[in-house]
C-alpha cells in the first residue's frame, strides 16, 4: 500500500521564489500520477519536495496516512530515478543494481535473488558483468530503475528520466516504464515537460504552469475537456488553433470569417451574447470541406495525416493548422475550404473554458 497525500503545499525558495503554490493531490495507491508543464512551472520542485530533497515551506506531505513533512529524505521509502542515471562508473552492472542493499548490510543471498530479479524484469541479466560505459543510453536508464525497484520503495519518483535518450529509444523506454508500472502496481510520480510523455504513461495528469496546478485529470480529461486556455495549449500536438470571435446573431464572427454553431453550442454560450471570447479548434478537429478559406503556405504529409498550414479570412488575419486525413498535395498559395467538426471555448478575461451552465 502506498497512497500519497499533498495538502496546501508551498515552495518558497529562499530567494523569496515563490515556486509552487498550494498543490493537492490524493494520489491513489499504485497510481501512475505525471506531473507536466513547461520548463520552470515547479514540477522538480514538487517531486524534491515529496523525495524530501527540498523542505515543504507550507502544508503537509502524508503517506498511508502517516505525516512525513520532515521526515528525511532516506526514512521515507521513495525511489528516485533521473535524468542523468547518476551510475557508478567504476562499479558492474550487477555492483551498480546492488548498491543500496549493499549499503543497508542486507543479507548477500538476499541481494543477489532481488539483483537477478530486477534484471529478468528489464532484460538486463546478461549485461549484469559490465560496466555502465559499454551499455546504451537506454540499457543504463533501466538500470537506473532496477537500482531502484531492488530498494522495494512505497513511491517512485521519476524525473525526466527519458530525456536524454533519442527519439526511437524515449518510446521504447516509455512503453517499458508502462510495463514496468503494471507489473509492479507501485505507486508512482513522474515528472516530464513532454506532453506525449503525460498522455501515453499517466493515469492521470497534473497540468502546471507558473507554480499553479491548472488541471488534475484522466490523460482523455485534459485533451477532450481541458479547465482553460493553458491546458488547452499545452496538451495535444500540433497544439489547438485559438481565434478571436465574437458570439452574435447565433454564430462566431472571427477576423474574416463566419462559423456558424449547432444549437447545443449556441446555449452553452448563451451568457456571452455580443462577447469577445476565444474559440479553440484542434488541428485534428479540422477537416475538409465547408465554407471556411483556408490560403495554404505549406503542407506537410505524414503518411496517414497531411499537416497543413496557412492563413484564414478575407486578409489571411488568423494562422491555422489543420491535421487532414490522408494525403493531401496543396502547393503554396492554394486554396483549402474546411470546416469546424469541434469547437472549445474559452472566457476572455479568465481564460477558463466556457462550459454549460457554469457561469
Ligand atoms: P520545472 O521542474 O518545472 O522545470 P523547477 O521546479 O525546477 O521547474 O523550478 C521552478 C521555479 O523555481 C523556477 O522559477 C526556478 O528558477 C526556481 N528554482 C528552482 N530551484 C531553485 C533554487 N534552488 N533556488 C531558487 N529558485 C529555484
Amino acid at each position: 500500500m502506498a497512497e500519497l497525500s499533498l495538502q496546501h503545499i508551498d515552495k518558497i525558495y529562499d530567494n523569496n521564489v515563490q515556486a509552487v503554490f498550494d498543490f493537492n493531490i490524493d494520489v491513489k495507491d499504485g497510481e501512475l500520477i505525471v506531473l507536466v508543464g513547461p520548463s520552470g512551472c515547479g514540477k522538480s520542485t514538487t517531486l524534491r519536495m515529496v523525495a524530501g530533497l527540498e523542505d515543504i515551506s507550507n502544508g503537509k506531505l502524508f503517506l498511508d496516512g502517516r505525516d512525513i513533512t520532515q521526515t528525511p529524505a532516506k526514512d521515507r521509502d521513495m525511489a528516485m530515478v533521473f535524468q542523468n542515471y547518476a551510475l557508478y562508473g567504476h562499479m558492474t552492472i550487477y555492483e551498480n543494481m546492488a548498491f543500496s542493499l549493499t549499503l543497508r548490510k542486507e543479507d548477500p543471498n538476499v541481494i543477489h535473488k532481488k539483483v537477478l530479479a530486477a534484471a529478468e524484469i528489464l532484460g538486463l541479466t546478461s549485461q549484469l558483468n559490465k560496466k555502465p560505459s559499454q551499455l546504451s543510453g537506454g540499457q543504463r536508464q533501466r538500470v537506473a530503475m532496477g537500482r531502484s525497484i531492488v530498494r522495494n520503495p512505497k513511491v517512485f519518483l521519476f524525473d525526466e528520466p527519458l530525456s536524454n535518450l533519442d527519439a526511437k529509444l524515449r518510446g521504447a523506454t516509455r512503453r517499458e516504464i508502462l510495463l514496468l508500472h503494471k507489473r509492479l502496481s507501485a505507486t508512482m510520480l513522474y515528472v516530464t515537460h513532454d506532453q506525449t510523455e503525460a498522455l501515453t504513461l499517466a493515469d492521470r495528469i497534473v497540468c502546471m504552469s507558473m507554480g499553479h496546478v491548472q488541471q488534475i485529470g484522466t490523460p482523455l480529461e485534459l485533451y477532450d475537456s481541458p479547465n482553460n486556455l493553458f491546458v488547452a495549449g499545452f496538451i495535444g500536438l500540433p497544439p489547438m488553433n485559438f481565434f478571436d470571435v465574437t458570439f452574435e446573431d447565433g454564430k462566431l464572427k472571427g477576423k474574416g470569417f463566419e462559423v456558424s454553431l449547432s444549437d447545443e453550442e449556441k446555449y452553452t454560450l448563451s451568457d456571452y451574447n455580443r462577447q469577445e471570447i476565444t474559440l479553440g479548434v484542434r488541428p485534428e478537429d479540422i477537416v475538409e470541406g465547408g465554407t471556411l478559406h483556408v490560403k495554404v503556405f505549406s503542407n506537410e504529409n505524414l503518411g496517414m495525416n497531411t499537416l497543413v498550414h496557412g492563413h484564414m479570412g478575407a486578409n489571411g488575419e488568423n494562422r491555422i493548422s489543420a491535421k487532414l486525413r490522408g494525403w493531401t498535395d496543396y502547393k503554396n498559395g492554394d486554396e483549402a475550404m474546411v470546416s469546424f467538426k469541434r469547437k472549445h471555448f474559452f472566457d476572455k478575461q479568465t481564460t477558463n473554458s466556457i462550459r454549460k451552465g457554469e457561469r
